[in-house]
Parts: C-alpha cells; structure tokens; sequence
C-alpha cells in the first residue's frame, strides 16, 4: 500500500512516516522545498527505497495538491499534518489560520477530484478544536469528549493574540473539513485526531534545542532549564500524549474500517509541571541544579482542572497510552544528547 503524508519532516509527521515505514508501506512525503526532502530522505536513509517527496510550495495557492495526490503507483490513504504550530517569526495572525484553513481544503479538494484511488484521509488535528481555553476549571470539573468544540470565533482568533489564532486554526480547518465531507460526498472517508500537548523523544534530526518544535520546546523551558522555583504550569493545556502513541493511532485510524468519518481524541491523560519535574529530578541527577522543585509530590494542577475521555480511541483503534514517566525519561535522554552535541 502506499501513501500520502504531509508535515512529514516534522515532530509529529516524522514519527508517523517512522510507523508507516517501518509497517511497510511505501511513502511520499509532501513538503515545501527541495532542501526539505532531502533532509527526510538523510534522516530515513536505510528506508528510502520506501520512501518518494513531492514539492508543494504553498498549501495556501488554489490547487496547491493537484498534482502531488497523484501518485505512481496510486494512493491509498493520505494524512495530513502539515499546519503551523510556532510561534516564532509570527507577523499577522492569518499565518496559523490560512495554511491551516485553506491548506485542508485544498488537499480534500485535491483527492476528491484527482485521486479516485485514495479511500480514507488522516487528519492531525488538535484538543485545540475541542476545549474551551477560556472555563480551563470549573466545579465539578469538565470532561471533554468528542461531541465538544472550543467556542472561539473568527474575530477573537484574528485579533487576539497569537495563541487564540493557532488555536482557532485547528478549530476551523476541522469545521471546513467536515462540512466538505457534508456538502461534497467524497468518495473518500475522513478521519480527524485530535491530541493535546504531544511529547516524546524527536525521531528527524535537529542541531541545537533552539529548533525544538513548539510543545517539546515549552516543556524545556519550563522544566529543564527554568530558574523558577515552582513549577511553572503548562498552561492551558492540562492533558498530554506521547507522539510515539499518536503515531500508533494514526496507523490503526487507517486500517480499522470503523474510524471512516469519525472524530477521535487522542490524549493519554492529565499532566502538570510537577508531575514531570518530580520525574525528571528523581531520574537525571544532572538536571538537579535547572528542573523547578516546587512541592514534591503534590499536583500542580489548579482545583477544577479539566480533563479528557479517552474512551472511544482506546475502544475503537485499542491503543494502550505510554505511562508519563516512560514519556518524560525518553524525552530527557533525547534532549539532553542534542544538548550535548550542540
Ligand atoms: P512541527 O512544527 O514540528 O511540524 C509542522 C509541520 O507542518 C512541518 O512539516 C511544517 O513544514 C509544516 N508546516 C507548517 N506551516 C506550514 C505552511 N504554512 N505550509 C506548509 N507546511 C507547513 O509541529 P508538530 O509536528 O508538533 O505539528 C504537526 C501537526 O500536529 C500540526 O497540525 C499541529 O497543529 C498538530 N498538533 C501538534 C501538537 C503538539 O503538541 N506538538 C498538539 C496537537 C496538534 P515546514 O518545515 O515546511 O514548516
């Protein structure tokens, strides 16, 4: 089988075309440059016989995906991760919500009208489409499930600050999917993820800690490397997965018949900064002296803190979660090495 992903060469993509290569399947990545490609092609180099890049320039520009969803052998399945998420360099908040927004849209359009082969399309979306950012606790506490969305609105995410924008990205690329797949019957079916913070150890290379992606990069600078004495919270993001489990979903959201246009969130469970800090200080003698002490023990969560059901992934893709430690350990020894060699 072969197919189509997008964000390949980035923190979440990279483990999913990790997962798909090492299933078998052949893969082609679709990025933004040349120099991109290649880089997936070093960093995947004993798989490449696996693997093919497709350029798209800009996932904005109408037919952006014409000709990259037409493969050769055909395409089966398409996933679709390529979405900003940094805040680096961010001028008009229009840079998170027209990738996101139109570069959806053009890639559905794309495989309805070109790639009659393909069956289902991957979507990465984000907790961001289902929480309300704004209630983060109540009494008693919320439980999200799949039947919630984040009420922010266009003008909130246009105006507000950065957060609220990339936020509401994920929020309306995931609305104009599903009311594509309403209004154009596609002959394909769509699949939409939807994790919360996403941590785990890198699988593309980087060549310093200042390249991290956005929610591994968080994590370092409020965890190992803080000069806060408390734990600062991850805030407004109250529940986490491992990328390495998100990838697993994403190959089981393609061959369990049952995920066709289903919505799923993928979240392992509830975290705070102390949790991870009381790993981190008890595992890596050497981050003693930068990882916050805080209080031990105790949860740093604010009283009322929402959390998430995570019953239908693991009812209907039977995905077991990593444990946070497990999580934590693995991405202290990633990037402590890439701080090492730096
Ligand atoms: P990365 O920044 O590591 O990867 C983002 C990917 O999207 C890269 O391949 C990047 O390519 C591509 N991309 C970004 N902007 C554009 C654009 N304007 N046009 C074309 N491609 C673009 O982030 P993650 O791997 O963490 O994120 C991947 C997806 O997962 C995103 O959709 C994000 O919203 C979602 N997500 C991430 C979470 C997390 O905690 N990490 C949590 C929930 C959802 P390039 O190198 O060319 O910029």
């Amino acid at each position: 089988r072969r197919v189509l992903l997008t964000g390949g060469n980035g923190f979440i993509g990279s483990h999913i075309l990790a997962q798909l290569l090492d299933s078998g399947f052949s893969v082609c990545c679709a990025v933004r440059t040349q120099e991109k490609g290649d880089k997936i092609l070093r960093d995947f180099a004993v798989q490449q016989d696996q693997l093919a890049i497709t350029i798209v320039p800009n996932i904005v520009a109408p037919e952006a995906y014409r000709d990259a969803v037409q493969g050769t052998p055909p395409f089966d399945t398409v996933f679709h991760a390529a979405s900003p998420f940094t805040y680096r360099d961010v001028q008009n908040n229009l840079e998170f919500l027209e990738p996101a927004i139109k570069g959806m849209l053009n890639l559905l359009k794309a495989v309805k009208d070109n790639a009659p082969s393909v069956k289902r399309v991957i979507w990465t979306g984000s907790c961001a489409s289902v929480i309300d950012y704004d209630q983060l606790t109540s009494d008693p506490p919320k439980i999200y499930t799949e039947e919630d969305w984040n009420p922010i609105t266009w003008e909130e995410a246009a105006h507000g600050d950065p957060s609220k924008a990339y936020r509401a990205s994920k929020l309306f690329a995931e609305r104009e999917a599903w009311n594509f797949m309403k209004e154009e019957k596609p002959h394909y079916d769509l699949v939409t993820l939807c994790p919360p913070a996403t941590f785990g150890p890198l699988r593309h290379s980087i060549s310093s800690i200042g390249d991290l992606n956005e929610s591994n990069s968080r994590l370092w600078k409020l965890c190992f490397d803080s000069t806060k004495d408390a734990p600062m919270p991850y805030i407004p993001v109250h529940t986490y997965v491992d990328v390495r489990d998100l990838a697993a979903v994403q190959l089981k959201a393609m061959t369990v018949p049952e995920a066709g246009n289903q919505r799923f969130l993928v979240c392992a469970q509830q975290f705070g900064c102390q949790d991870i800090c009381d790993i981190l200080r008890s595992r890596f003698a050497e981050l003693s002296d930068r990882t916050p002490l805080g209080k031990p023990g105790t949860s740093s969560l604010p009283p009322g803190a929402y959390s998430v059901d995570n019953s239908k992934v693991k009812r209907l893709l039977g995905v077991e979660f990593r444990t946070l430690a497990e999580t934590v350990a693995d991405v202290a020894c990633c990037l402590l090495d890439i701080e090492h060699t730096e």
